[in-house]
């Protein structure tokens, strides 16, 4: 699905010559395609206004990678069988720090998820206002059902190779869709076994214990809460009360739910791959935990264990009546169904926790609805921003408090809020759009970097 014809893109003519150069070069990628176009969909005012970007040729060197590496991840199974996994580093963007952003391990990883979620990191990083630059990595290796041995041979296989590319000034990972602390510390052992150094900057999403951040853990889906909270304000709004859903049971969705409850919302969903759960007394936070991160099970354990829940495995969470929604899944997840029937149910609200997960077609009629949508790029930025945190902290040798790190947490999601806003404000004159706004104040920090250092 494409956001826009290319016809009709606004600046024309460059806009639509450098997005017919990125489908050349990229055949095939269309998730890549489709996180390119949402951008340059929204540059036109920013091209108009500024022709020094059209001239550096700003757009063209945003839209190819600086570098990305491809390698090959032998390591041995249980059964004592070889396997063999590609993996990838995408370093897309330096102008504005160290190449920054997660490792995914899933099996639909390939070259232009990566890309995409690459691309993505540009205008997110840049919105943090974090110093930090944009990269992405991971691997098509499925973690599903592996034995922790599994894991680890897994993870010190794949640093074996990209340790040579890593630095805390050059290119500092962390995690993503099937990367969680368990991988990192595995990963960061071995890169710290490879180079004899305890480099604590070299990864971001560490352990508490061992060089990591207070917060970072629950940052990107507290982070799409107070994102939610911020939007609802300036409507007079609130979080109290209101009933909420969320898509996804990992890392993101976990501590999204804890927070939307901590805010006064009640969450009476969540999913994973198999289907989802309803609990109308509102998501046990502390079972989902057990279920998710102790004993690493399906949704469906919860369920059999609450006597308010009911495990459904047709349809959706997004079918169910809410105020609020919160994405935290994947990509393209919630399509144009699913955005009528939520429109249709009185959804006013929707932030997203994970990477695109709403389609071209469902942003377009929540815009139309003039239903608040709060785009990846700005409202999962949480997760990224603490890692700047995390690195900040690592690098003076130091540990905030809890309080002291969610405080910070806090304050950045108001201020990309409201820079978000106030950028779409200034260039599209519709201060709610802040898919454009998401995009132009991104782009604007990055492009200015680069013509600045040539
Ligand atoms: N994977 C997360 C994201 O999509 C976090 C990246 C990071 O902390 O570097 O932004």
């Amino acid at each position: 699905m494409t956001l826009l014809d290319t016809d009709t893109l606004p600046s024309t003519d460059h806009v639509s010559v450098v997005l017919r150069s990125v489908r050349h070069r990229s055949p095939g990628e269309s998730v890549f395609h489709q996180a390119v176009e949402e951008v340059l969909a929204a540059l036109g005012p920013v091209l108009d206004r500024h022709p020094e970007y059209v001239e550096a040729r700003i757009l063209e060197r945003l839209c190819e990678p600086e570098r990305q590496v491809m390698f090959r991840v032998p390591w041995v199974d249980d059964t004592g069988q070889v396997q063999v996994n590609r993996g990838y580093r995408v370093e897309f963007n330096s102008a504005l720090g160290p190449f920054k952003g997660g490792l995914r391990f899933h099996p639909t990883v390939d070259l232009g998820v990566i890309r995409f979620l690459g691309f993505e990191q540009i205008f997110k990083n840049a919105l943090t206002g974090q110093g930090i630059g944009a990269g992405k990595g991971g691997s098509d290796f499925d973690p599903a059902g592996r034995s922790d041995a599994e894991i680890m041979r897994f993870c010190q296989s794949f640093v074996t190779e990209l340790y040579r590319h890593l630095g805390e000034h050059t290119d500092v990972p962390a995690g993503d869709i099937g990367v969680g602390v368990r991988e990192l510390g595995y990963m960061f052992g071995q890169y710290k076994r490879i180079v004899n150094r305890f480099e604590a900057g070299v990864l971001t999403g560490k352990g508490v214990g061992w060089a990591g951040s207070h917060a970072r853990t629950e940052a990107t889906g507290y982070g799409a809460v107070y994102f939610l909270r911020e939007m609802l304000a300036t409507r007079g709004g609130t979080l109290d009360g209101r009933r909420a859903v969320v898509s996804g049971s990992g890392n993101v969705a976990i501590y999204a739910i804890e927070k939307a409850h901590a805010l006064g919302a009640t969450v009476i969903a969540c999913s994973d791959s198999g289907g989802f759960l309803v609990d109308d007394a509102g998501v046990d936070v502390d079972l989902l935990k057990d279920v998710k991160e102790v004993r690493r099970a399906r949704l469906s354990a919860y369920a059999a264990e609450r006597r308010s829940a009911t495990y459904v495995t047709t349809g959706s969470v997004f079918d169910l009546p809410c105020d609020v929604a919160l994405p935290c899944a994947t990509q393209n997840e919630l399509g144009e169904q699913h955005a009528t029937a939520l429109i249709r149910n009185g959804v006013q609200a929707v932030s997203e926790g994970a990477n695109m997960p709403c389609t071209p077609g469902a942003v377009a009629l929540f815009r139309d609805a003039g239903v608040l949508f709060g785009p990846g790029k700005a409202a999962n930025a949480g997760g990224v921003a603490t890692s700047a945190l995390e690195m900040q902290q690592n690098a003076a040798r130091t540990s905030w408090t809890w309080a002291e790190t969610e405080s910070r947490l806090e304050n950045i999601m108001r201020d990309i809020h409201d820079h978000t806003r106030a950028t779409a404000a200034t260039y599209t004159d519709d201060a709610d759009n802040y898919v454009a706004g998401a995009a132009i104040g991104g782009f604007i920090r990055v492009a200015d970097a680069m013509l600045a250092q040539g």
